[in-house]
């Protein structure tokens, strides 16, 4: 068994990052420029947000954050996209999701110019995606095959089974895995609650994406030997011997599961730092595509 080394893989990408925008510094080049807004004070948002301001800072990418009141009404958050969408400095905006109930998410996210939606969350982006066209993928799936490539996995000709079907995660690498292209053509299936027998499909998987949000979901008796294995999820279990009284734990039951594999991510190190790797990139993307020196969108991810 091999772990898939999320530290290893996106250092690789955040150390190509740095040096690009230390070479443009160095042209003269404008300096890629993400703005990240935060509505109200939710303590995970606040961890994934200073994470992602921090990274920006460590490989010379400019941030900007804005944080508004968690009662800011709909219009306010739509003048200030409005504005940076308008404001030829910005090059990626990012609105930290979940929203506070009372502002339509998908208002907002159909607000941010696709050219400056570096989370992919547009449905132009999405539609693009789909379509084969050069886009911005959403950061996880992103990450997942950034990953999938730093190991040279390939995954033509696969049975992959993705295991969730949310928006942002198990929907778009159903999407990627499917497609006709690098990282692509595998045949994939796609499983979701309502889904029979799930064990069983998993069981023929030679790669299992596993997006669902519960604590260790994904068993050994689910994975056949020598299978690939993706854990996207980050769950809080308790855990009394800790200070912080819980432990993270994956949707996958890491310690029975690995010694069978090929390779396995690990909830730690695993696709969260990808996922950050993956949305540093949609900025340098766009900001590079704006004076001539890239392709329009992230297309890394197309045949
Ligand atoms: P969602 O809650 O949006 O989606 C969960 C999916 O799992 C749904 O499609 C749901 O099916 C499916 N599901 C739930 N229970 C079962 C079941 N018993 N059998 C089969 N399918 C089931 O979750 P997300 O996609 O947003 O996140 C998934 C996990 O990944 C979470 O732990 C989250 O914290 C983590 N995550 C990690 C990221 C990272 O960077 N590492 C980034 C984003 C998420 P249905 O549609 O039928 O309800």
């Amino acid at each position: 068994m091999q772990l898939l080394d999320g530290k290893l893989a996106s250092q690789a990408i955040r150390d190509d990052l740095r040096e690009k925008i230390s070479g443009r510094k160095e042209a003269g080049r404008k300096i890629p420029h993400l703005a990240a807004i935060l509505v109200g004070k939710d303590p995970a948002s606040e961890t994934y947000v200073a994470s992602k301001v921090r990274n920006c800072g460590e490989i010379g990418m400019i941030s900007t954050l804005i944080r508004l009141e968690e009662d800011v009404p709909q219009q306010e958050l739509l003048d200030r996209i409005a504005a940076l969408n308008g404001d030829p400095d910005v090059d990626g905006i990012l609105v930290q999701l979940p929203l506070p109930p009372h502002i339509s998410e998908q208002k907002i996210i159909d607000a941010i110019d696709p050219s400056k939606d570096v989370d992919g969350f547009h449905p132009e982006n999405v539609g693009r995606m789909v379509l084969d066209l050069p886009s911005f993928v959403s950061a996880t799936p992103a990450g997942i095959l950034l990953l999938l490539r730093h190991y040279r996995i390939r995954t033509a000709g696969m049975h992959a089974v993705v295991i969730g079907r949310s928006h942002i995660v198990g929907r778009p690498i159903s999407i990627l895995l499917s497609r006709n292209g690098e990282n692509g053509n595998a045949t994939v299936t796609l499983c979701h609650s309502r889904t029979k027998d799930l064990a069983g499909i998993c069981r023929q998987a030679d790669l299992v994406v596993a997006a669902i949000g519960r604590p260790k979901f994904v068993t050994a008796s689910m994975i056949k030997d020598g299978a690939v294995v993706i854990d996207v999820g980050i769950n809080r279990v308790p855990d009394p011997s800790r200070k912080s009284g819980f432990a993270l734990v994956g949707d996958v039951d890491f310690e029975n599961v690995a010694p069978n594999c090929s390779y396995i991510s690990p909830v730690r190190g695993g696709v969260g730092l990808m996922t950050i790797a993956a949305l540093l990139t949609n900025p340098y993307q766009a900001c590079s595509s704006r004076d001539g020196g890239g392709t329009g969108t992230t297309d890394g991810f197309t045949a």
